[in-house]
């Protein structure tokens, strides 16, 4: 059921349909709006990108038991709204993370402020623009119309608006899942990732991604006979460990295939 409802996203997108004007300028707004507020991880902060999408939500007549706000500190507010369905089904989860990477002014090209929205040649820029505040818009705008359209699905839908991702989900998704878990409890959730593919204006793919990739620390220790510096060896800890880390620079992962990567290259080599 899961790949059903994805797919019947991706076929709605494929096939062109946009919302009405009305829908799209109010997501445009809100794309607007939160991109100005600095919300990011060291020189801003999430509360204020919470507090005005709370007040949206508000104004489109979510009632205040359906509105979560929230956090860990008082700059790392989240915002947790639940749109009711009939409840056969259990609920979908809509992420999208409200902190955005540290941006400097003088590091941006002269005719773009990071925390201006600009919109040129039909692209936007601002930071945060990609990721992720246009899920974020795209998730409100989307459940504001579904409210002043009377659509009732057959599950709730929640939507977080979640204070952490760039340094960890600590203040977001982690604590939400610590401490209001009821909130966000799903059958599954959306979120991030996937991306698309436009190559010479003309768009190639919408991609679902179905996992991601992690690190992995890795703490390395050489371990030798040692001396005295006045008398430097060739064979010393820190040479060895030095040609360890060249080496590594050198391994590359094998590359391994599984259906789902043979799919993706199969839909999107048609064309
Ligand atoms: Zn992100």
């Amino acid at each position: 059921m899961k790949k059903i409802f994805l797919f019947t996203l991706l076929a709605a997108a494929a096939r062109g349909q946009m919302p009405p004007g009305d829908d799209q300028k109010l997501a445009h707004d809100i794309y607007k709006e939160i991109i100005e507020i600095n919300s990011a991880v060291t020189t801003g902060t999430t509360t204020p990108v919470a507090q005005v999408m709370a007040a949206r939500f508000r104004a489109a007549g979510f009632p205040e038991s359906d509105i979560f706000l929230g956090g860990p500190i008082p700059g790392k507010w989240n915002l947790v709204v639940r749109y009711h369905g009939t409840g056969v089904r259990k609920p979908i989860l809509l992420l999208a993370h409200t902190d955005v990477v540290e941006a400097k002014r003088e590091d941006w090209s002269p005719e773009f402020d990071p925390f201006k929205f600009t919109e040129k040649d039909g692209f936007y820029y601002g930071r945060g623009t990609a990721d992720d505040k246009a899920q974020a818009a795209i998730w409100a705008a989307t459940l504001i119309r579904y409210k002043r359209e009377g659509y009732k699905p057959d599950r709730d839908l929640i939507v977080a608006l979640t204070a952490d991702e760039e340094g960890g989900g600590y203040n977001g998704v982690r604590w939400l899942i610590e401490n209001h878990k009821d909130l966000i409890a799903s059958d599954f959730a959306l979120n991030e990732g996937g991306g698309a593919e436009m190559v010479n204006g003309k768009k190639i793919s919408l991609n679902v991604q179905v996992a991601e990739k992690y690190v992995m620390n890795v703490r390395l220790e050489v371990r030798n006979k040692g001396g005295h510096s006045s008398v430097p060896l060739p064979d010393n800890a820190i040479y060895r460990l030095a040609e360890a880390l060249a080496r590594l620079s050198h391994f590359e992962f094998p590359l391994k295939s599984n259906g789902g990567h043979a799919g993706l290259f199969r839909a999107t080599g048609e064309d």
